[in-house]
């Protein structure tokens, strides 16, 4: 059985609100990464209804998993390697929220120099990255991993469904959109688009796991 994972990039309030809804009333687990220099503030060209630490505490109480996202949302390939380590090192960003670190890293504006980017994550502890490229991933893959955009006005839900039904038993599909309502930005989808992507791929008998659990598969007890 192939895997699909639902993540969510820079923890827009629709998406922490509204999509995180739609997620929980299918028992899904989703990724939200999340960038600490974007909390209590817009997210320009995304959302103008900041997340805040209540928004964070929601999508924490309900399971889902809390991904990083960097410190402060920079292009990573304008930084020398200094900064970039500097901008993926999470201390205690996450953990203040959710009790343990994140595992799972997401490249800001999908900027991705795999060789040496993903040695820092490897170094920094991160168990998965995800850029933005188009693909799908093959299970056992951790880093640099591809990504399909669920963008409304990019993307169709034939597409979406044709991948699904292509999608091989070891093979990982991982959606990310931002924000999630009804006059969603050119970086997101509204609410009706995802709720139907979800009903796909509830429909699909794909395995459905936030990134951590692809990771370290949580055992029937
Ligand atoms: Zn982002």
């Amino acid at each position: 059985m192939g895997i699909v994972s639902f993540t969510f990039d820079d923890f827009p309030y629709s998406a922490a609100v509204g999509a995180a809804d739609i997620l929980d009333a299918h028992g899904i687990k989703g990724t939200f990464y999340l960038s600490p220099g974007l909390i209590n503030r817009i997210i320009p060209g995304i959302e103008d209804k900041p997340s805040t630490h209540a928004e964070i505490m929601k999508v924490t109480n309900k399971g889902h998993e809390i991904g990083f996202h960097s410190r402060k949302h920079l292009r990573l390939n304008e930084l020398g390697y200094f900064d970039v380590a500097k901008q993926m090192f999470q201390g205690s960003q996450i953990k203040k929220y959710t009790g343990r670190k994140a595992v799972s890293f997401s490249y800001p504006f999908g900027c991705t120099y795999p060789k040496r980017f993903d040695m820092i994550a490897r170094l920094l502890g991160y168990k998965t990255t995800r850029g933005i490229d188009f693909g799908v991933n093959k299970v056992s893959d951790r880093y640099d991993l591809n990504a399909v955009a669920i963008y409304e006005h990019k993307i169709s839900l034939k597409i979406i469904e044709a991948l699904l039904k292509s999608l091989k038993p070891d093979e990982w599909m991982i959606l990310y959109t931002h924000d999630v309502r009804d006059n969603f930005s050119k970086y997101g989808c509204s609410e009706f688009f995802f709720k139907q992507i979800v009903e796909m791929v509830v429909e699909s008998q794909m395995e459905i796991l936030a990134l951590e659990d692809v990771v370290h598969p949580k055992k029937d007890l």
